[in-house]
């Protein structure tokens, strides 16, 4: 079994808003990433991916 799902993000800062495609398997600890949406990039942390705009390097709100 594979969970797929979709992740709004918004920079807190510029305003911008994207959709983040995701998915995680049963015996998976952490979420795979699908796909980033243009103008976001994504950073490997130990609780797992996080996101965070392109432009102003801060983190998305969740
Ligand atoms: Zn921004």
């Amino acid at each position: 079994m594979k969970d797929v799902w979709n992740e709004r993000l918004r920079c807190p800062l510029c305003l911008k808003t994207g959709t983040a495609n995701l998915c995680q398997a049963e015996d998976d600890d952490l979420p795979t990433i699908r796909s980033v949406p243009d103008g976001f990039r994504v950073i490997k942390t130990n609780d797992g991916p996080d996101f965070r705009c392109a432009d102003c390097d801060v983190s998305v709100e969740p």
